[in-house]
């Protein structure tokens, strides 16, 4: 059960954590978050946060696309993080979710002359897909977000809505999963995670210039992929039919984890199970959050005094 948040500058009981129906954010989407998982080692009695400065300079880089000028760095961030992770006490895996908001009780949409808060909540959380072995997925009739209307780099509120729609499509058509293409009809990505697809044993996965949210997770894959499995790794556009002749692909994501994709629009993609390079890279994806690789134990934040 979650005890308590970041609130106004300090931590307080979760009870005390709470915003006004006028609030500008609750009215007009105006803030940005991240989220982050922290994964209990059980030989090590630890629970680790996964690249947890990152996160929180993805945090800063949304804030300021949306002109705010919070009074923290991610350094400071990670610390009040870890602080209330630890008050919590939790002894299982976790999700940890910032935002920052404009807090004014006004009528208006704008970014400019308000106030902006900073407040953060951690609660248990466990799989985000039921099907991360193998989801059926589905091209979504609703367009990503385009960067000259509601920018996908910055992890906007307010542009959840578009995540939003894909992912009641695909629930209410029986999949498990959307996945969103751009204006121009390439790939963009699925509902709340990034895409890879896997061609003559290449991972192709779309440039951050493909209206994504420049993933966390998707830069961790590209790394183990490439140093760890020797794979050759392409960032380039992927057409919607590359899909269907696909040998594998993958969702990823702080969320999502890595799941494999079982099949698109009813097409099995390779054998229709989880293939070797998914299965390679999933099973090393969950001992480097672990904190089980030396190597990129750096990645790892512990959160209790050893
Ligand atoms: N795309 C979208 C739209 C997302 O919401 C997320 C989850 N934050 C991702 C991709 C994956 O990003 P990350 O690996 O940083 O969690």
């Amino acid at each position: 059960m979650t005890q308590f948040a970041f609130f106004k500058g300090q931590i307080v009981p979760i009870e005390d954590a709470k915003i006004s129906i006028m609030t500008h954010a609750f009215n007009y989407g105006t803030g940005c978050f991240e989220g982050i998982r922290a994964y209990w080692n059980e030989n090590e009695k630890q629970l680790f946060i996964f690249q947890l400065i990152e996160h929180y300079e993805r945090f800063l880089r949304s804030s300021r696309i949306l002109l705010m000028n919070l009074p923290f760095t991610a350094e400071r961030l990670s610390e009040i993080t870890v602080e209330l992770v630890r008050k919590e006490g939790y002894r299982e895996d976790t999700y940890i979710r910032p935002l920052a908001f404009k807090s004014d009780e006004i009528i208006g949409v704008r970014l400019h002359n308000l106030h902006d808060e900073v407040g953060i909540f951690a609660t248990p959380f466990g799989r985000y897909l039921e099907s991360e072995e193998g989801a059926r997925v589905g091209v979504s009739s609703w367009r990503r977000i385009d960067d000259n209307s509601v920018p996908a780099r910055a992890k906007i509120t307010g542009a959840y809505i578009n995540s939003a729609l894909a992912k009641t499509e695909a629930a209410l058509n029986g999949f498990d999963e959307a996945i969103v293409l751009t204006q121009d009809g390439h790939v963009s990505e699925g509902s709340a995670e990034n895409l890879f697809i896997v061609r003559d044993r290449v991972l192709i996965t779309p440039p951050v210039t493909e209206n994504i949210l420049e993933g966390i997770t998707r830069k961790v894959i590209i790394e183990l992929a490439r140093k760890e499995l020797g794979l050759e790794v392409v960032e380039r556009s992927i057409d919607r039919t590359e899909l269907y002749v696909a040998e594998e692909a993958f969702f990823c994501g702080t969320g999502v984890q890595v799941a494999a994709v079982a099949q698109i629009d009813h097409r099995a993609i390779g054998t229709g199970q989880i293939g070797p390079i998914v299965k390679a890279l999933r099973d090393l994806y969950f001992q480097v959050v672990r904190g089980q690789v030396p190597k990129y134990r750096a990645w790892c934040t512990p959160v209790y005094a050893v």
